[in-house]
C-alpha cells in the first residue's frame, strides 16, 4: 500500500494541471537516446550506444523506430574513424516546434524553436503585468500565432510552451501563488488559458529566475557545471539554484528567493512589508533613489547633469555610466549596492558551495565595479575552502536567458515516457 501511495503522490506532483495530448510519447530507453542528442547534437549509433552503455543491436533497434516515428532523421556523415563514414542522427526539425515566453514585470519576449532547440523566431513587445492575465497572454497567444504564421507552421504541431514568470510558482501546479507585482494573477489557470489556442502542447509555468539558470544550464556558462547559482538583480533580486545539474526549486517552489533576506533590521519598509530586505537596500530602485538623493544634495555634478537631461529622474544604468566615469558618489552607492548584495551571496556560498555564481537582470549592465564588489565582499566574508574554486561573472546571456531557458524548459516536457512507472497522462 505504501508503494502505491508512494506513487500516487509522484502522479500527482508530475500531473499537469488538466489533461494533456501528448504527441512525443516514447519509452525509456528511446528517451535516454533522445537525450544524449539533445545534449550533445548530431550523433552516431556507435557513439550513442557507448555513451548508453547499449549492445550496437539495440541501438539500431531503437534508433529504428524513433525514425519511423519521425522524431529523429539522419543528418549527413560523421567523421570516419577507418572504414564508411557513420550516418549521423539528429532530431527532426520539421516534427514540432516550442515555444519559450518570457514575461517580465513590463515585457514580454516569445522564441519559438524547433526540437533541437534551435531559435527561428523570435519577438518582444511591452506589456505590464498589471494589466492582468488574459490581457497579457492574450499577447503571448497572438505572439506565437504571428511567428507560426510567418514561417506557415499550423498551430498544433506547437507541442511545447515554456513560461517564466516574475513571481512565485507553484511548479507542480503553474500556478503563481500570492505574486507581489502580479496583481490577478493568483491562481489563474495559465496552462488551460494558452490550450484553448495551442491544443497540443504541454504548457510549463516557471519562476523567471528558475527558468533564467535553465537557460545557462542548458544552453550557456552552466552547461557543464554541476552547482551553480544565477542571481538576477533587476527590479528586485532572485536566485536560480542549480543543484548537480537540476534546478532545485525547494518543497513549495519558492526556494532561492533571496530579494527579502534581511540585511539591515532598521532599514527602509520593503514591500513585502518587512524592514531592510536586501532587495529594498541594493536593487535597480534603491540604487537610483540613492542617487537621485545625491543629485540633490549637491554630491555629485555628474549625476546633477544627468538628472536634469532626462527630466528630473535617474535610472540604476545612469549611476553605472556614472561611475564608469569616475564619478566618486556613484562609486560609492554601487560599491554599498554591490557590497550587500556580496554579503548574502558570502552566506550562500558558505552553505551552499557553488563553483559559479552568474550574475543577470538588468542592474547587471551598470559596469565592472558593482560587479568587483560583489566579488571582493564575496571573498572576504566566505571560508576559504568554498571560495577556491569559486567564479563569479556577469551573465553573458543575460537578454536571452529567460526565452533560452522558456525553450528548454518546454523541451525538458514534451518527451514524455509511456509505459514507465510514472507515466503523465
Ligand atoms: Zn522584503
Amino acid at each position: 500500500l505504501n508503494a502505491l501511495v508512494n506513487i500516487m503522490t509522484t502522479l500527482n506532483l508530475s500531473r499537469p494541471h488538466s489533461p494533456l495530448t501528448q504527441p512525443l510519447e516514447i519509452t525509456e530507453a528511446e528517451w535516454e537516446i533522445a537525450q544524449y542528442i539533445r545534449k550533445y547534437g548530431p550523433l552516431s549509433r556507435n557513439t550513442l550506444a557507448s555513451f548508453a552503455g547499449y549492445s550496437r543491436a539495440k541501438v539500431t533497434s531503437l534508433v529504428n523506430t524513433l525514425l519511423e516515428s519521425g522524431l529523429l532523421k539522419e543528418v549527413g556523415d560523421g567523421d570516419s574513424h577507418g572504414g564508411r563514414r557513420p550516418r549521423l542522427l539528429n532530431f527532426n526539425d520539421a516534427l514540432g516546434y516550442v515555444a519559450g515566453v518570457d514575461i517580465g514585470a513590463t515585457s514580454l519576449d516569445i522564441a519559438v524553436a524547433d526540437l533541437t532547440g534551435k531559435v527561428i523566431s523570435t519577438g518582444s513587445t511591452a506589456a505590464d503585468v498589471r494589466h492582468g492575465p488574459e490581457h497579457v497572454l492574450r499577447s503571448v497567444t497572438e505572439g506565437i500565432q504571428a511567428m507560426l504564421a510567418e514561417r506557415e507552421i499550423a498551430s498544433e504541431r506547437l507541442f511545447g510552451i515554456g513560461i517564466g514568470v516574475p513571481g512565485p510558482v507553484e511548479f507542480s501546479s503553474g500556478l503563481l501563488i500570492a505574486p507581489p507585482i502580479m496583481p490577478g494573477w493568483e491562481a489563474f489557470p495559465i496552462r488551460d488559458f494558452m490550450m484553448m489556442d495551442f491544443p497540443n502542447a504541454l504548457v510549463i509555468v516557471d519562476n523567471d529566475v528558475n527558468v533564467m539558470a535553465l537557460g545557462e544550464l542548458r544552453a550557456g556558462a552552466g552547461r557543464e557545471v554541476e552547482n551553480f547559482l544565477f542571481i538576477k538583480i533587476g527590479t528586485g533580486i532572485g536566485c536560480g539554484i542549480v543543484c548537480q545539474s537540476e534546478i532545485y526549486r525547494g518543497s513549495s517552489g519558492c526556494a532561492g528567493d533571496i530579494g527579502h533576506i534581511c540585511v539591515d533590521k532598521q532599514g527602509p519598509i520593503c514591500h513585502c512589508g518587512n524592514q531592510g530586505c536586501l532587495e529594498a537596500m541594493a536593487a535597480g530602485p534603491p540604487i537610483a533613489k540613492r542617487a537621485i538623493a545625491a543629485a540633490q544634495n549637491s554630491e555629485s555634478a555628474t549625476l546633477i547633469r544627468q538628472m536634469d537631461a532626462s527630466g528630473g529622474t535617474l535610472t540604476a544604468e545612469d549611476v553605472g555610466i556614472a561611475a564608469t566615469h569616475g564619478d566618486r558618489a556613484s562609486l560609492e552607492i554601487i560599491q554599498d549596492s554591490g557590497r550587500m548584495i556580496g554579503d548574502v551571496l558570502a552566506g550562500l556560498v558558505n552553505f551552499f558551495n557553488p563553483s559559479l555564481i552568474l550574475i543577470g537582470g538588468g542592474v547587471s549592465k551598470i559596469g565592472f565595479q558593482f560587479l568587483t564588489a560583489i566579488r571582493r565582499e564575496v571573498l572576504n566574508r566566505s571560508l576559504p575552502l568554498s571560495t577556491q574554486h569559486l567564479e563569479i561573472q556577469y551573465s553573458a546571456m543575460t537578454d536571452v536567458a529567460g526565452t533560452t531557458g522558456a525553450i528548454h524548459l518546454a523541451l525538458d516536457h514534451v518527451f514524455v515516457i509511456s509505459g514507465g512507472t510514472w507515466e503523465v497522462s
